[in-house]
């Protein structure tokens, strides 16, 4: 049977994980999920993309928004916001509150995320094993402008979701990512592993952060299998989110050939960039990286599970070079 890893985001990688489901119905797959996202909000410990990962691959996902429960409601939140308490700007809907109250008090009981998102994957089944990249907390801060002179870190959640990142990024920080150990079975599974995909998640903030993990990316260079990765920019802009502001806070051109770069040929075997930037291959196979132009746009599952197809491809064709 093969076995597939997958360093994962929320949308985006929850988008190309159904394709990939549909593509390799009996391969073997492992998750590894950003955590930096993570937020404490009412108490409540929230992991928006365990959560999206979770939902899209169980069939609970809102499928128009790509994140949150189908079929939502917002009474609790109505109620809080009554109370005055907050923060409003992120939207927790009541059936997703259940999810953020039964691995709070798993946590409080002393289990560790990777333990809880496993009971939460009982109900939901993805078809994954589905791994928080670390058990420990990390969070993403991001570094903004504050009044006329200084500036402040805030929440990955507050800049993206609250300033819709709308105001400039210096710096992207995942704090606490030094100190963190990989989740247990992350190793185990990348070395176990024979293919390492990259979908086309934010590569500063998810993938990113998940490299950041200390000892994960020398497990993916050294576990010796063809790592392929698919471009989240299209056409020099991404395809939805801020991937373009964070990338240029940590100095990368938003571009299917830029974000390749970053990576690195010591990390990356294969690239996918969409047919509208098939002018990047040779440039990034330049740089010691296959490259194949295709359609990259996951319109729907088949178009995911197309994408899915030419990365497993262009993995057996690096693997047998
Ligand atoms: P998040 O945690 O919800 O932001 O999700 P991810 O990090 O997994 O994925 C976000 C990235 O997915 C963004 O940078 C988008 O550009 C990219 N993305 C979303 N939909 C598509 C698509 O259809 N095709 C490609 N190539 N990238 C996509
Ligand atoms: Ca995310």
């Amino acid at each position: 049977m093969q076995r597939i890893v997958v360093l994962s985001g929320g949308i985006g990688g929850a988008r190309f994980l159904r394709g990939l489901r549909r593509a390799a119905p009996d391969a073997d797959v492992t998750v590894i999920g950003n955590t930096g996202d993570d937020i404490h909000l009412f108490g409540l410990k929230v992991c928006p993309d365990l959560d999206t990962v979770m939902y899209t691959l169980g069939g609970g996902i809102h499928e128009e928004q790509g994140w949150g429960r189908a079929d939502e409601t917002f009474t609790v939140k109505e109620e809080l916001a009554a109370y005055g308490v907050g923060p409003e700007w992120f939207g927790l809907g009541d059936r997703d509150f259940a999810t953020h109250v039964v691995r709070t008090q798993m946590i409080a009981a002393g289990y560790p995320l990777s333990a809880v998102t496993e009971a939460l994957c009982r109900r939901w089944e993805p078809g994954v094993t589905l791994l928080p990249m670390t058990d420990d907390r990390v969070e993403t801060h991001v570094l903004i402008d504050d009044g006329d002179s200084g500036r402040k870190a805030v929440h990955f959640q507050e800049y993206w979701v609250r300033l819709r990142a709308a105001v400039p990024a210096h710096a992207v920080v995942p704090v606490g990512a030094e100190q963190s150990r990989p989740a247990p079975g992350v190793l185990e599974a990348i070395a176990a592993a024979d293919v390492i995909l990259f979908p086309p998640s934010n590569p500063v903030v998810s993938v990113g952060t998940i490299l950041a993990v200390p000892g994960m990316r020398e497990a993916i260079a050294d576990a010796g299998v063809p790592v392929v990765g698919l471009s989240p920019i299209v056409g020099d802009a991404p395809v939805r989110g801020m991937a373009d502001k964070v990338l240029a806070a940590i100095g990368v051109p938003a571009t299917a050939a830029g974000v390749a770069q970053h990576y690195g040929s010591g990390l990356l075997d294969g690239w996918l960039v969409d047919s509208v930037d098939a002018g990047a291959v040779e440039a990034v196979e330049a740089d010691g990286i296959r490259c194949r132009a295709v359609p990259l746009l996951m319109t729907d599952a088949a178009a995911a599970e197309a994408m899915a197809r030419e990365a497993l491809a262009l993995a057996k064709e690096v693997g047998a070079a």
